[in-house]
């Protein structure tokens, strides 16, 4: 059948219920915070994993390309934009199911529309041992989503938490990967291996099928939470500051959710709390206040037996004396506390105990001085760009990647928001990103000219991409073509359409 002639989405609306259905070539697709004009078909949100099935099978009668997402906050990376165009968007959010908390093994198994906030709240509930691992990008963002894009939350990579996942294939099959198999054994859901090959790495980052839910290991409440600040004293350069740290991490002496930040991008996330806590507009913050974010700053947060922290306090501040000043708070602390900062900022803390919020959110309105609504984005005049590569934890790779970028943004006046975060093997994960007014295309067509050419001065020094947004995906050529054969001929296999998010991650 000619996919022109009939009336698809109406068609779809039969199947998964008509009010499930958006049909965006009537209505228009929303605005997106990248004034990009892509064509979306529209969107579909199914109810239950019955429907994902159906909708695979009715987009591959009539060779519609469809783009699943979890909860859709995929911020400075694409938002709801799918990487080409006329896809269909598969929004799961109602697919938003938690069972089988284990309080002992510190597992739970979740639908992919399960939102960080949906998921903490329900083991708060549950008064569980455990707490979520929770990321900076809001409350309402997914969990499954962010793990399947390898995203980094506060204790670390989500990617290691997974441990099985069910899965509908581009060609209609459910897969079941990870875990023992599921036929009642003990370990069925706390153990991240079948035997023979580990499937489920092949839904991390690619484009075969949809993930509908998968199974969680949880962090333990190890004991009350102590978060250290690492501030870069003055006169210390910044890759000796970075080399102590490392060496400090290196040695297991620091906890391995070690997260770095530029001064711009400390500013950005205190300003916009400062000026909400107090009630001002951002331009009235007393400059006292933000001098207080001029050097670089770490944190790393201490989630161990009582007994242990005293040890770790000292040999973290001894250690670290001579090249930063360091503070420790903890939950108590930072609620007696009455200083102006401390106030604004509790909720970015809270990550640390599981508590996820919207806080990071306003830091993208910092440069354009607006407090603006977290929970809709696209209703301000402010955009924003990621580029997330990888480096080496070293002080050199810091200042190198810096230098790539400085020469790029400055030029063309745009600041560039920075945060290394500690990734296995002794590498960083750096997010940059940058902000503007969605008001002048121009300076949209700046700001992703910039991005482009900083992607690719990056990528030539081999600084190669964590994850990729949905403009990187096409530009990318960084693959092996060994790997880019290998995965090509997986796709065939799971989706021989070709229907599950063309175009992504190079497939
Ligand atoms: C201020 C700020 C702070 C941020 N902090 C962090 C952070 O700490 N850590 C971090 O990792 N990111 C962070 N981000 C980036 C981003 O917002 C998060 O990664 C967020 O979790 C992504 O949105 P989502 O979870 O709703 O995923 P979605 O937008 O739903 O999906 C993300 C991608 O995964 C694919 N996908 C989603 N669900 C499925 C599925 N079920 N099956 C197959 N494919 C699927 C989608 O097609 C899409 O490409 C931040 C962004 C901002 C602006």
């Amino acid at each position: 059948m000619i996919v022109e002639q009939v009336d698809l989405i109406h068609q779809l609306g039969l199947i998964v219920g008509t009010s499930r259905c958006i049909d965006y070539r009537e209505q228009g697709a929303p605005a997106n915070i990248y004034r990009d004009a892509r064509a979306i078909t529209g969107c579909v949100m199914p109810a239950d994993i019955a429907s994902v099935q159906k909708i695979i099978e009715f987009a591959n009668h009539y060779s519609m390309p469809l783009y699943p997402l979890s909860r859709g906050k995929n911020y400075g990376l694409g938002c709801r934009l799918p990487v080409e165009q006329n896809n269909l968007i598969v929004d799961l959010k109602d697919i938003d199911h938690i069972r089988d908390y284990n309080d002992e093994a510190g597992t739970v198994t979740i639908g992919a529309g399960v939102s960080q906030k949906q998921l903490a709240d329900y083991l708060v509930h549950q008064g569980a041992r455990y707490r979520l691992n929770v990321t900076g990008s809001s409350e309402d963002s997914s969990v499954v989503g962010n793990a399947l894009e390898r995203g980094v939350a506060h204790y670390g990579c989500r990617v290691n938490e997974v441990i099985a996942m069910q899965v509908i294939l581009g060609n209609g099959d459910t897969l079941q990967c990870g875990g023992p198999g599921g036929l009642g054994e003990p370990s069925w859901n706390s153990y991240a291996y079948a035997l023979g090959p580990d499937l489920k790495g092949l839904f991390f980052q690619s484009a075969f099928g949809i993930v509908v839910e998968i199974t969680l290991k949880l962090t333990p409440i190890a004991g009350p939470v102590q978060v250290a600040s690492i501030e870069k004293k003055t006169t210390v350069p910044l890759a000796q500051w970075v080399d102590t740290l490392a060496d400090l991490r290196y040695r297991n002496l620091l906890p391995d959710n070690l997260h770095i930040a530029n001064p711009a991008r400390r500013m950005s996330v205190v300003a916009p709390l400062i000026a909400r806590y107090e009630q001002k507009g951002i331009q009235d913050i007393s400059q006292s206040d933000l001098d207080r974010f001029c050097q670089f700053s770490a944190t790393s947060s201490l989630n161990l037996d009582a007994r242990l922290v005293d040890s770790y306090k000292t040999v973290i501040t001894e250690t670290l004396a001579p090249v930063a000043n360091v503070h420790f708070a903890d939950a108590e602390s930072i609620r007696a506390s009455r200083d102006v900062i401390t106030c604004a900022t509790r909720g970015v803390f809270e990550h640390a105990q599981g508590i996820p919020s919207d806080d990071a959110l306003y830091s993208l309105g910092y440069e354009q001085q607006q407090l603006l609504d977290p929970k809709d984005l696209s209703a301000s005049n402010v955009g924003t760009f990621f580029l997330v590569p990888v480096i080496p934890f070293t002080g050199a790779d810091v200042d190198t990647l810096i230098t790539i970028v400085n020469q790029r943004f400055e030029p063309q006046g745009f600041t560039p928001f920075i945060t290394f975060n500690f990734i296995e093997h002794f590498n960083l994960e750096v997010v940059i990103n940058l902000t503007y007014s969605t008001d002048d295309m121009g300076r949209v067509e700046q700001a992703k000219s910039v991005m482009l050419d900083t992607f690719e001065a990056l990528n030539r020094q081999g600084y190669l991409p964590q994850r990729l947004s949905v403009f990187q995906s096409p530009v990318f050529g960084g693959y092996h073509p060994q790997y880019l054969s290998a995965v090509t001929a997986i796709k065939r296999q799971f989706d021989p359409n070709g229907i599950i998010a063309p175009g992504k991650y190079g497939l």
